[in-house]
C-alpha cells in the first residue's frame, strides 16, 4: 500500500500526448511564489499585465479578454452559455470529440442545435456550413480550430466571412492552437475565442483564456434572459476583471502567476518564431515517420503542427506500445478517441515540448517498440 504520509515525488515525464505539455521551469517557479490576496493591488497589476499579454498572444484589441478560472471546457461553456438564449439557432461544426461537446452544451443551454458534420480526419465542408446558414436566421456558428481528437486544422477565414454575411457570431475553439499556430482573433473576425493553458501555452491545466469582440459583448449585454450558469456569467466575472474589482470568486492566484510567466516567455520568443518552431518540428516528425513507413491521418494542408494524428501500422498493439513508451522512456503519447481508438496515436509537439530532441526521442522509441512487437 502507498504511504500517504510521504511527500509526493513526481516521476519524470516527457508529455507528448494531447496535453498537458511540460511546463518551463520558470513557469513552475512562478507558481511556487507566495500566494497573495486576490484583491491585493500588487496582484491586480499582474492581472492587468496578463490581460495585455493575452491580447498580444491572441492578436486582438478586445477589451473583454481574460482567463476563466477553470480548464478549456469551461472556456467553451463560457463562450456558448453567455451568447445563447433559449431558442437561439446555433450551427456547430462537428468532426471530432470537441465539436460534439459544443453540441451538447448548445442543447443544455436551450439553443436550437444544427450540426454540420464532417468525417473524422477531415475539415468541415464550407458549402455545408453556408447552406445551414442560409436555411434560417442563426445566432452563432461555432467551430474547432484545432481538433485534438483528429489532428485537423480548420481554416477559419471563410467560415468567418460566411458568419458575418448571415449576421451570425463566430465562436472558435483554439485550445490546441493558441501559442502554436497563428490565431488572429481580430484579423479573422472571431467574436468569441477560447483556449486552455496546458497545451501550446505550456502552463499547467487550470485556466481558460477567452476573448469577446464588441459584437459579442453587445449580444451579451442585450440578453433578455439570465446567463444559464452562475459561475461562468461574464457580466459578473467582468466586474472583477474590470475597473470595479467586485468579488465574484477567489481567483486562482498562483495559476495567474504561472500564466503571467508562460505568456511572458511566449512574447520573449516572439509569436512568429514560435509558430515557425512548431511548423518546423511537425515537418521533422513527418520526415521521421516516413522513414518508419508511417504517416498522418489528415491531409498535409489540414494537419496540425501541435498535435499529430499518427496512423498506426497494421498489427501494432496500441495499448502495449504506449505503456512501454511510458515505462521505458518516460514518454507519454495519446491514443485515439471514439472511432479512432486503436487506429491512431496522438503525438503532441506543443509549446515548450515542440523540440527537435523530442521528435528524435519519439521516433527512436516508436522504432524500437514497434520492432519488438514484430510490426
Ligand atoms: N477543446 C479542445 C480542442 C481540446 O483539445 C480540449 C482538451 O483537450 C478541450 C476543448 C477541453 O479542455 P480541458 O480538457 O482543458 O477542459
Amino acid at each position: 500500500m502507498s504511504d500517504s504520509t510521504q511527500a509526493i515525488s513526481v516521476p519524470d515525464r516527457i508529455l507528448m500526448g494531447p496535453g498537458p505539455s511540460n511546463c518551463p521551469p520558470s513557469v513552475l517557479a512562478a507558481m511556487a511564489q507566495p500566494t497573495v490576496g486576490h484583491l491585493d493591488p500588487w496582484f491586480i497589476a499582474r492581472m492587468n499585465e496578463v490581460q495585455d499579454m493575452l491580447r498580444a498572444v491572441m492578436r486582438t484589441s478586445n477589451r473583454l479578454t481574460l482567463p476563466i478560472s477553470a480548464t478549456g471546457s469551461a472556456g467553451m461553456e463560457t463562450c456558448l452559455v453567455n451568447l445563447i438564449e433559449p431558442g437561439d439557432r446555433c450551427v456547430i461544426g462537428v468532426s471530432g470529440v470537441f465539436g460534439q461537446r459544443m453540441s451538447d452544451i448548445v442543447e443544455r443551454a436551450g439553443g436550437e442545435l444544427v450540426r454540420v458534420e464532417a468525417p473524422w480526419g477531415e475539415p468541415l465542408d464550407l458549402a455545408a456550413i453556408e447552406s445551414a446558414l442560409k436555411a434560417a436566421p442563426t445566432k452563432l456558428v461555432a467551430v474547432v480550430h484545432a481538433e485534438t481528437s483528429t489532428g485537423v486544422l480548420q481554416p477559419i477565414e471563410e467560415v468567418s466571412r460566411m458568419a458575418r454575411e448571415h449576421g451570425a457570431l463566430l465562436v472558435v475553439d483554439t485550445v490546441t492552437s493558441l501559442g502554436g499556430h497563428p490565431v488572429l482573433v481580430d484579423e479573422w473576425g472571431i467574436d468569441a475565442c477560447y483556449s486552455g493553458t496546458q497545451k501550446c501555452l505550456s502552463v499547467p491545466p487550470g485556466l481558460s483564456p477567452i476573448s469577446f469582440s464588441d459584437r459579442a459583448v453587445e449580444a451579451l449585454q442585450s440578453r433578455k434572459t439570465k446567463v444559464q450558469s452562475w459561475y461562468l456569467d461574464l457580466n459578473m466575472i467582468c466586474s472583477y476583471w474590470g475597473e470595479d474589482r467586485v468579488y465574484h470568486h477567489t481567483a486562482p492566484v498562483n495559476m495567474i502567476y504561472a500564466l503571467h510567466e508562460g505568456l511572458r516567455l511566449i512574447l520573449e520568443e516572439g509569436l512568429e518564431a514560435r509558430w515557425e518552431r512548431h511548423r518546423r518540428n511537425h515537418e521533422l516528425l513527418k520526415a521521421h515517420l516516413a522513414e518508419l513507413g508511417m504517416g498522418l491521418l489528415p491531409k498535409p494542408e489540414y494537419s496540425l503542427w501541435s498535435l499529430n494524428a499518427v496512423t498506426l501500422p497494421e498489427g501494432a498493439d496500441d495499448l502495449a506500445a504506449r505503456k512501454r513508451m511510458l515505462t521505458t522512456y518516460g514518454l507519454e503519447i495519446g491514443g485515439g478517441l471514439g472511432e479512432l481508438k486503436g487506429k491512431i496515436w496522438r503525438v503532441g509537439l506543443m509549446g515548450h515540448n515542440s523540440t527537435e530532441r523530442n521528435v528524435t526521442l519519439f521516433s527512436a522509441a516508436a522504432r524500437e517498440v514497434l520492432r519488438d512487437e514484430g510490426v
